[in-house]
């Protein structure tokens, strides 16, 4: 049982079976049918006019700001942004993209005014400010469609592109009881993880115009993402956004399980109420050793990242019971 991340989901029956049976061929030719099929397939999906199979989230958020930046640009991004903490500067790195993050509200959504307040002057003095980057979900909270609208009129007043960190998008459109392209809609980009509660091995998606997902497919190429016989890994990604979104809403409902158990706990203290998708959040007081009780719930196999806050993440390889026994076991070794 490992409540780590839905990134350590393995891939289902059906998609080794897949994987296993792929069509495949040369896909830095353009060979390999099953990658064409699922970009094809992908791009008309989410309402982009193409779509690039990438090697991972990372990968395909940095081709994103890459291809919509140049040397000496900027983007503005949430100060908690993955594109930002958790990329290893990429952008800043290989892209001589800088960032200008901007602390996000509590629910995720980055105030207009302060983005307006840091878009930089034309003058010579200042990176070009080009692009804003959002993420949903973020810290598995969804972003208001509203805000999205918003977000759009302030990008387009201000000649700036939009860009989506959709790494757990579909679990935004869950929970939102909406279809994942009333989301993509506002954005002139977007990414989507196929590898975290979708369950597929490998593999994240770019979407945009013809244009510049030609432009991404390039820089691909000169960072070492041009894969060959990648059919194999496509299979399991078109099975994942087919076949295991629905999985996404055991999930959600499995994560308000185990927030309302953790909520009874002594020393640990959340509203479970603000568990809106697969991730949850709960602060603990000086009385928890939670580095003790994380590898005392090792020699058990139950694995947790300690912290505080500590996450939790539900997905498809947690079920309902494995939810019981751990709130059981954090409640014997409190
Ligand atoms: C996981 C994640 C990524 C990166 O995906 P990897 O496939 O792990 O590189 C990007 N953005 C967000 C919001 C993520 O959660």
């Amino acid at each position: 049982m490992d409540f780590r991340s839905d990134t350590v989901t393995k891939p289902t029956l059906a998609m080794r079976d897949a994987m296993a049976r792929a069509e495949v061929g040369d896909d830095v030719y353009g060979d390999d049918p099953t990658v064409n099929d699922l970009e094809t397939w992908a791009a008309e999906r989410h309402g982009f006019e193409a779509a690039l199979f990438t090697t991972s989230g990372t990968q395909a958020n940095l081709l994103a700001l890459m291809s919509h930046c140049e040397r000496g640009d900027e983007y503005l991004c949430g100060q908690q942004a993955h594109n930002y903490m958790f990329e290893a500067g990429g952008a800043a790195v290989l892209g001589s993209i800088q960032p200008q993050p901007i602390e996000n509200n509590p629910d995720g959504t980055i105030d207009l005014a302060k983005l307006k307040a840091a878009i930089k002057p034309d003058d010579f003095h200042f990176a070009r400010t080009r692009l804003l980057s959002l993420e949903n979900t973020i810290n598995g909270k969804v972003l208001p469609i509203d805000y999205l609208k918003q977000a759009r009129a302030f990008v387009d007043q201000h000649n700036l592109k939009l860009h989506l960190d959709g790494a757990r998008v579909y679990n935004a459109a869950v929970a939102l009881e909406t279809d994942v392209k009333d989301i993509a809609q506002y954005f002139d980009s977007m990414t989507v993880c196929l590898s975290k509660g979708l369950c597929a091995p490998v593999g994240s998606l770019l979407l945009g115009t013809k244009e510049y997902i030609a432009k991404a497919r390039r820089i691909r190429k000169m960072l070492g993402g041009g894969m060959r016989q990648a059919g194999i890994l496509a299979a399991a990604g078109k099975l994942a956004l087919t076949e295991q979104v629905a999985q996404l809403k055991i999930d959600h409902d499995n994560a308000k399980h185990l927030a309302y158990g953790l909520n009874e706990l002594p020393g640990f203290f959340l509203n479970p109420d603000w568990v809106q998708t697969n991730i949850v959040f709960a602060k603990l007081d000086e009385t928890v050793d939670i580095y003790s009780i994380a590898s005392q719930l090792k020699q058990e196999n139950i694995i947790i990242s300690p912290g505080n806050p500590i996450r939790f993440v539900t997905h498809k390889d947690i079920t309902r019971t494995d939810i019981d026994l751990l709130l059981q076991k954090l409640s014997a070794l409190i």
